[in-house]
């Protein structure tokens, strides 16, 4: 028998935060009964800075219900924080932690199948989604895009896996060591290696509230994730610099051409357009740089990624 502990980031999640805790109470109490966990088992909700009353619901359900325990974070830190503040927390008392949204889009059904494949020796068992047909038309293609970009740009993660996933005490320990502040869950899990599964599920609908993920969070995640992992995105300016190098001689080889024939002719269309073009390339490719050097300049700071504000156990 293993001790399990279900690690939950919520954010303003008062709308969802009674289901699922009846739902993960359900889930944990038959596993316990059937003995595949134990009784030291636990729900840790890491309420991540919320302006509603997801705290206070925490709170009360620490009392009532024996399995749930939760982390305050000071403030709104993001979701991967949270999840690192709930990694952190749980590694200490269990020896698996299974991470996984509030709002139960992902399938804790499947919980049993990580558990059997964590028993069978995997260190990391990762939640797969097999299909996306409850997501939105917008939602379905920007995440997927979001994937095969990723692969593109160079970042190892495994595709239509998001946060739900299954991580031994070794493996907890191991993710413990990474030292950077800008945190990409999903490509850093991968780099730790050992023994690892999939397990697939169907992803189901959020059942109440918003989503915290709106599309200008989303695209920032994206970014990110690619600047933290991966310094394709720069080396790809190198490559388009150079190629732009030899075309500028070609063409200049050309105008000489022009010009020695005697038909030159006015051609600003040209000039005008590659001017703007140029300018434009010059701007991202710095831009690109600087978003580099921000990162450089924020893991510098060391700053910490979360401060725990309260902590109720059980
Ligand atoms: N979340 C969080 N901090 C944030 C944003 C989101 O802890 O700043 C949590 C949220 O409560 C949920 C999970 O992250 O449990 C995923 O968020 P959401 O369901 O809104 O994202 P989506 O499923 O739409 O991608
Ligand atoms: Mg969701």
């Amino acid at each position: 028998m293993k001790t399990i502990y279900l690690v939950v980031p919520c954010y303003n999640e008062e709308e969802v935060l009674p289901e699922t805790t009846k739902r993960l109470t359900a889930k944990l109490q038959s596993l316990q009964e059937s003995g595949v966990v134990t009784p030291e088992s636990r729900i840790l909700y890491v309420d991540d800075g919320s302006r509603d009353r997801t705290w206070e619901l925490i709170c009360q359900y620490n009392r009532e219900n024996p399995y749930v325990c939760g982390v305050k974070l000071s403030r709104n830190k993001g979701h991967q924080n949270a999840l690192m503040a709930g990694l952190t927390t749980a590694r200490e008392q269990c020896d698996a932690a299974i991470s996984l949204d509030c709002d139960l889009q992902d399938d804790i059904e499947a919980i049993d199948r990580f558990l059997e494949e964590f028993e069978k020796g995997n260190d990391i068992v990762y939640g797969v989604r097999s299909s996306r047909k409850t997501d939105t038309f917008f939602k379905r293609t920007s995440a997927q895009m979001f994937y095969k970009f990723m692969k593109l740009m160079g970042v190892d993660i495994v595709y239509n896996h998001a946060d739900y996933r299954l991580m031994s005490r070794r493996a907890l320990d191991a993710l413990m060591e990474f030292g950077e502040v800008n945190m990409f869950l999903r490509g850093m899990v991968p780099l730790i290696g050992f023994r690892s599964s999939t397990v697939t599920y169907e992803r189901a609908e959020r059942f109440a509230g918003e989503s915290k993920y709106p599309l200008k969070k989303m695209l920032y995640f994206a970014f990110d994730g690619i600047t933290s992992f991966s310094v394709k995105p720069i080396r790809m300016i190198l490559s388009i610099g150079v190629i732009f190098m030899i075309l500028s001689l070609v063409l200049l080889l050309y105008a000489l051409i022009v010009k020695l024939t005697g038909n030159a002719d006015a051609g600003w269309p040209t000039l005008f357009g590659s001017i703007w073009f140029l300018g434009g390339l010059q701007m991202f490719s710095i831009g690109l740089v600087g978003e580099y050097i921000g990162k450089i300049y924020t893991e510098t700071k060391r700053r910490p990624r979360y401060f725990i504000e309260q902590i109720l156990q059980k």
